[in-house]
């Protein structure tokens, strides 16, 4: 068959789709931003916490006094579901001109950042069988957001970063996915980043 046929033809239904969006993975650094799932640290100042459940309701607070404890990979997550990048990658995306990229600075670790897209994507929760375990009457926050298997968006990102609107994970680790363009996995796996994993998302 002629190349032209086959672009012609409908494709077939049987084929695995190909991904086109992927979610970013990465390992554990050591290191806990504001303390664990059940327990926050002390003297945090200006962290919203609800007063009834007792856990953190602005998941992407900053304590000021946080470092990276290991510092080898260039992604990694604190325990409690910050995702930390270094410098390393941060350069990459502004210098590739990616879209969509944000960073938290960390006050008191400059090599590093919180890695905290621009752009939001709706998650499409039904599709990717999510749980929504124990409300909260007071601050209507789920102790626990559990489940993406498929991970699927309700519709595609229109930049080459964005996060999830909904948030995964168990009480103060609750964090969003971080999806990325196939533009974006190309610049970061051509950078040799460490501690990368890519995950397929579906839309
Ligand atoms: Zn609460």
């Amino acid at each position: 068959m002629s190349p032209v046929i086959a672009l012609l033809l409908p494709k077939s239904k049987g084929k695995p789709e190909v991904s086109t969006w992927f979610r970013l993975q990465a390992p554990d650094n050591d290191s806990n931003m504001c303390g664990s799932t059940d327990r926050l640290f002390d003297g945090l100042n200006g962290l919203a916490v609800c007063a009834k459940c007792g856990y953190k309701t602005d998941p992407f607070y900053i304590n000021p006094a946080f470092r990276v404890k290991r510092r080898v990979y260039d992604v990694s997550y604190t325990y409690d579901g910050y995702q930390i990048v270094s410098r390393k990658f941060k350069e990459a995306c502004l210098r590739a001109k990616l879209t969509g990229v944000g960073f938290q600075e960390l006050p008191a670790d400059s090599e590093f950042f919180h890695l905290k897209p621009t752009a939001v994507v709706s998650f499409d929760g039904e599709r990717s069988h999510t749980s929504f375990l124990r409300r909260c009457p007071a601050c209507s926050h789920f102790r626990d957001i559990v489940g993406l298997n498929p991970a699927c968006l309700k519709s595609a990102p229109t930049t080459d970063l964005s996060r999830t609107d909904l948030l995964f994970g168990s009480g103060n680790e609750m964090h969003p996915l971080i999806i990325l363009s196939e533009t974006a996995k190309d610049v970061i796996q051509r950078e040799r980043l460490i501690g990368i994993r890519f995950d397929s998302v579906r839309v």
